[in-house]
Formats: C-alpha cells, structure tokens, sequence
C-alpha cells in the first residue's frame, strides 16, 4: 500500500477546549496539555486524540469552560517553548529542577551548602552510574550553588508572603480555599489549591 504523507496537522483556538495549547519542540508544532504539561506527539493534534487525553488523564476538568484552561495556559506560559525549541525547555527543566532540590533542602532545614557539597556530588555519581555520561552532562547544569540554593529559598518564600498579604489585605478578609489532589502522567501526585478572594473590590481566583 502505499503511503501518503501525513497531512500537517495545526493547532486550531478551539483546542484550548481540551485542554491543550500548542508548542513548537525542534521546528514542530506540538500539542501540549495545559494541565499536567504533557507534550504528545505532532499526530495528536486532532480532536479526538485531545479529547482522549482530557477524558482519560483529567476526567475531572471534562466539564471545564475555556476560561478556566485559559488560566492554566497563562500560568504555562513560562514554560511554554520558543522558536529556539528543545533549549529552552532544557533549560527550564534544570531550573525547576535547582528549586525543586532548594525546596527540600529548606524542608529538611539542612544548610544552603549542602546542595554543592553533598547533593549535586551525590546526583552525578548516580546518575552517571545508572543512566551514562549524558545524562550526568545533562544534570551537571542543575545549579545548586550555595548561593542559587539561599536565593531560590528567598524567592519562593516571597512568593509565598506576597500571596498571603493581598489575601489578609482584601478588605472583608474574607476567602474560600479549596483543596484538591490530582496525579499526572508521572504518578507523581499534585496539590492543587485553589484560593478566591476579594481583593479592590474584584473577586480574584488563584
Ligand atoms: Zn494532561
């Protein structure tokens, strides 16, 4: 039989319905689900596999309106690929990657510089024995310099208090919180939190 070539397949608006967004990944627009950040492959790019993916994986957001996966697109956006593709998601990786540790670090109250000290020395070793040389390439970019570890530390916990105050700032003090676990395609579990409150006499949502 003989085969055609697959008809180029673009991401269309309306696709935000399911979830998905589009990224460009090595020159290729790709459909990426705005939810657990899964990009499927270029064939996916159609109704019915989008569909799937929502109805499967996030059964609980089928009934969402655009609005809502709007949200969650905006809060991608940092994560979303350029046109310098697969770069830019390396990167992004081994910065989430660096915050990720300094969180746990913080957690465990250890001091800033056991992420060069310990940690990092540790992760190559493993990974260099377990998965090869590129991958200890690969995670040789992770920074977690005393001073990275002390500065991540600082941000998130900003980020924190900044949230907290222009929640107690509203003027009724008044919020709903909602709490709700989700597991993603990596049967890592999430905590998704959901806050609305007043805020210049808006009802704001996070
Ligand atoms: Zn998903």
């Amino acid at each position: 039989m003989a085969t055609s070539v697959a008809k180029k397949r673009k991401y269309i608006d309306g696709y935000i319905n399911y979830g998905f967004t589009s990224i460009l990944a090595d020159g290729i627009e790709k459909p990426q689900c705005v939810l657990c950040f899964k990009v499927l492959g270029k064939d996916s790019m159609r109704p019915s596999k989008l569909k799937h993916h929502l109805m499967t994986i996030h059964p609980q957001y089928a009934e969402r309106d655009t609005c809502f996966f709007r949200r969650h697109e905006r809060s991608l956006g940092k994560q979303k690929l350029d046109e310098s593709g697969a770069f830019q998601q390396q990167t992004v990786s081994v910065v989430e990657a660096s915050y990720e540790v300094s969180l746990e670090i913080a957690k465990q109250k250890k001091p800033h510089t056991i992420g060069e000290t310990l940690i990092k020395p540790c992760a190559l070793k493993m990974v260099k024995r377990v998965l090869g040389e590129a991958s200890e390439r690969k995670i040789q970019q992770i920074s977690l310099s005393n001073d990275t570890v002390k500065r991540r530390i600082n941000e998130m916990s900003d980020g924190i208090k900044e949230k907290v105050i222009q929640i107690k700032l509203s003027p009724t003090g008044m919020f709903a919180i909602q709490l709700d676990e989700s597991t993603g395609v990596s049967s890592c579990a999430q905590l998704l939190v959901f806050v609305r409150y007043v805020f210049l006499c808006d009802i704001k949502e996070e």
